[in-house]
């Protein structure tokens, strides 16, 4: 390729598309689209809207690091606001005129020289480079309970939240213990008359209070923008320092986080029985952890029902579970997760020789060091298969895929590079790697939970995320094919 502006197309307007936007941007790279599906900015925060969600990664640090925000409410920032933040960044960073909403991708296919782009209402683009950032957690996963269709009142997926329905006072079903599960629970403890919470596996909580921020405090982070920065540090700091570590490999961090854990049960739960219900069966962070000081709480409640008997259906008027039961509710939300697998999906994407994602990811999703696909030339992933997304940040992450992404672009713009594409042999190393790495994970110490592929192997990072910035701080050629 001659020296020059590259066009880049970047898939997806949620927190990683916009990062890379704003990373384009700010290095001068103008000709720039971005395809979203939807008619607003912020993926999985614009689609999640039910009550009680926020984020359970602290705010300072659940921020661009190159747009500080000093107005978080709280520690943990509430979901409504996180959208709001990425609404206004995509105007403050000069990023919403390069955004074409309401522009679904349906297929992109490399001619050989760059990408042939088709929406699924049938407009066509090109594009020199391609940047997949469509997110892990977007397709709701919809339990497969006999019956679900024939319920009376509204049953809906909580991503997918139904806000004409009343909540207050009705009989409200919640299905699904996970983060989403538990802050559901937290929020409508009080509001459902009552509230039956459907576990089928418990899982270990983490009592991280929500805590306001003072006007004093945030007026003092407007004034002194280098107390933002000192923030974002010290919680990125802690946060790799304790969960980076916890998770992939034994130690201290591990063996705390587990204990805390099991005290906050023991110290939070005072009948034995209703804890030996909430006593999960695996291991601290086997499945993600969850993050909450309210759901023990909102368990102690006279109108919340814990029911660990499993469902066998759901009638007209409500969930029968085996013991026979018929919880009569007005309301199901199902919390029953998303699949964390659909990357991409429904998008066909057509690399080198006809090859199709869908083929070449038959056995799984598996790139080069969660930014790149063999055979799939200037084609790159943000939050791509196996992404540090645990307990992290995953804004800090896609920062560190879209540095190294830019990195290749710059090679591009300069003329010394037309076509990059990692090679197989490269591909293969990195995932005989991963592979060998994960025994010392916590993930694979015997739960089931949507981080394991269909082999049963975890599709995460077994590493710090220290080693992942390591990973992708420039190039390694010899692992690419360039032209
Ligand atoms: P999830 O962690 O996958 O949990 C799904 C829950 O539904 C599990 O308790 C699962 O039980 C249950 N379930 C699924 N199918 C069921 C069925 N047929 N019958 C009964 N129970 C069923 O989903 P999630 O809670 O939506 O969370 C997904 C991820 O989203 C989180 O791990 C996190 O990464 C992200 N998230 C983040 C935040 C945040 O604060 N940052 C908030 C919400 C979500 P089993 O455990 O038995 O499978």
């Amino acid at each position: 390729m001659a020296a020059g502006q590259p066009r880049v197309a970047i898939v997806g307007a949620g927190m990683s598309g916009l990062c890379m936007a704003a990373k384009l941007r700010q290095a001068g790279f103008d000709d720039l689209v971005v395809h979203e599906s939807a008619s607003e900015v912020g993926g999985t925060w614009r689609d999640n809207t039910y009550p009680g969600l926020s984020c359970d990664v602290p705010a300072r640090f659940y921020s661009y690091s190159f747009a500080p925000h000093a107005g978080w409410s709280r520690n943990f920032a509430p979901g409504a606001e996180i959208q709001r933040y990425f609404v206004g960044a995509s105007a403050d960073l000069g990023l919403r005129g390069h955004i074409r909403f309401n522009s679904e991708i349906a297929r992109a296919e490399w001619d050989g020289r760059r990408y042939r782009l088709r929406t699924s209402d049938g407009h066509t683009d090109h594009a020199d480079v391609l940047v997949a950032a469509t997110g892990v957690l977007r397709e709701p996963r919809l339990p497969d309970i006999d019956g679900l269709s024939s319920f009376a009142g509204a049953a809906f997926h909580s991503a997918r939240w139904d806000h004409s329905v009343t909540l207050r006072g009705k009989r409200i079903a919640v299905i699904g213990t996970g983060s989403t599960g538990v802050q559901l629970t937290s929020a409508l403890a009080g509001v459902a008359k009552p509230l039956t919470l459907f576990q089928r596996t418990a899982q270990w909580v983490l009592p991280l209070p929500q805590l306001p921020y003072s006007p004093v405090s945030r007026a003092a982070l407007r004034a002194v923008p280098g107390l933002n920065r000192l923030s974002y540090r010290s919680y990125q700091h802690l946060m790799e320092l304790v969960f980076g570590h916890a998770a992939v490999e034994p130690g201290w961090q591990r063996t705390a986080v587990a204990e805390i854990c099991r005290s906050y049960l023991r110290l939070a739960i005072r009948d034995a029985g209703v804890r030996a219900k909430l006593t999960p069966p695996d291991d601290p962070m086997c499945k993600r952890l969850i993050m909450s000081a309210s759901f023990y709480p909102a368990l102690r409640r006279r109108d919340v029902h814990l029911v660990t008997d499993s469902i066998t259906r759901v009638e007209p008027g409500g969930v029968r579970t085996s013991d026979g039961r018929l919880h009569e509710v007005d309301v199901i939300v199902l919390a029953t997760g998303f699949d964390a697998h659909a990357f991409l999906r429904p998008m066909e994407l057509v690399g080198e020789n006809g090859l199709t994602l869908a083929d070449a990811w038959q056995s799984g999703p598996r790139g080069y060091r969660t930014v790149a696909v063999p055979g799939f030339p200037n084609f790159f992933t943000l939050i791509g298969p196996h992404s540090p997304i645990g307990n992290h940040s995953l804004i800090a992450i896609a920062e560190t895929q879209a540095d190294y992404v830019l990195g290749w672009l710059e090679r591009i713009r300069s003329g010394s590079v037309s076509t990059v594409v990692p090679t197989a042999e490269a591909t293969s190393e990195f995932n005989s790697a991963l592979r060998s790495a994960m025994p010392s994970t916590v993930w694979t110490t015997g739960c089931d939970s949507w981080y394991l592929g269909a082999d049963g192997v975890p599709e995460l990072w077994p590493w710090t995320p220290a080693v992942h910035r390591r990973m992708l701080a420039s190039p390694v050629l010899p692992h690419f094919q360039v032209n």
